[in-house]
């Protein structure tokens, strides 16, 4: 296997960008977080409230209507739209074209809800990231795959990794399905771990920040919120994983001497995403 690319400061550096002066909301960026079902509405909450967090100008939340005043209580400067379904998403109708969308956190996998993601892959026309049970629902139905757009971001923890590709029998056939799969569908996938790989077909990144503080509920939501935040805001999708899963990391180092490993939790990640930046 070719030896990774660290993701280090100093190559971050290389193409952060520097928030302009004169720059207004309306060219930050607009985002759109998909999301939520009955009892996994939080899951829409952290990847909203991070994705706002992460510089864009706006965003938007699509959830199922159960989930409005969570979400605007919550988050109030995230704009909501609803399904028209209480519990979970049975049709996506965004009557916008984002700059970017994150897809998959809390989404569940109801017939309707994978349904109504056929039908949004089938139309869409944003930059996307996959997450959580939008990959899921890619992995019950793989014929989808050939559907996502060119160079969208993959987010998946090892499980949804071995759902998507399968199982493997060695850390280099791991890498060498995921880069096949990469190939294959010119997606990036974030290999979510300790540490984090991202492939972006024959690219191998491995992330240096983080820790195992970040084993906890929720902390892949905030990262689908953190990524898609940066594609909103013309990142290109490699440097939007690259800069997301970095950012993402260093928030635990940065919170770690204060809440030890034990009582970090996602809501953490996003209240250090400032310290993080700066
Ligand atoms: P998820 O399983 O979707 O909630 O995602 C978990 C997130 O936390 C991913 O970004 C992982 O890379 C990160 N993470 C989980 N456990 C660790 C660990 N022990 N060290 C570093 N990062 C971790
Ligand atoms: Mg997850």
């Amino acid at each position: 296997m070719k030896v990774p690319l660290q993701i280090t400061k100093q190559e971050i550096l290389t193409f952060y960008k520097l928030i302009n002066p004169l720059t207004h909301k309306g060219i930050q960026g607009h985002a759109v977080i998909i999301g939520g079902s009955y009892g996994k509405m939080g899951a829409a909450v952290l990847a909203s409230g991070a994705c706002l967090k992460s510089g864009c100008g706006l965003v938007t939340a699509f959830i199922p209507k159960s989930g409005y005043a969570i979400l605007q209580i919550s988050n109030p400067e995230v704009m909501v739209l609803t399904d028209e379904n209480e519990n979970f998403i049975s049709g996506i109708n965004l009557k916008i074209q984002p700059q970017a969308i994150g897809i998959g956190p809390g989404l569940g996998q109801e017939k309707q809800t994978q349904q109504a993601f056929l039908e949004f892959l089938n139309t869409n026309k944003s930059p996307l990231v996959v997450d959580a049970d939008a990959l899921n629902i890619l992995s019950l139905n793989k014929a989808w795959l050939s559907l996502l757009p060119e160079n969208t971001i993959l987010t998946p923890h090892p499980k949804e990794l071995e759902r998507l590709i399968g199982k493997w029998g060695s850390e280099t056939e791991k890498f060498e399905n995921t880069i096949a799969f990469s190939e294959h569908y010119k997606a990036i996938i974030v290999m979510k771990g300790a540490p984090t790989f991202i492939i972006n077909q024959s690219k191998i990144y491995q992330n240096t920040t983080g820790n195992a503080a970040l084993a906890t509920a929720g902390s892949g939501d905030v990262l689908t919120g953190i990524i898609t935040s940066f594609l909103a805001q013309g990142y290109s999708p490699d440097h939007a994983a690259r800069l997301g899963v970095f950012i993402h990391g260093l928030t635990a180092d940065i919170a770690l001497p204060e809440t030890g490993y034990q009582s970090f939790i996602a809501s953490d990640i996003i209240k250090n995403l400032g310290k993080a930046f700066l």
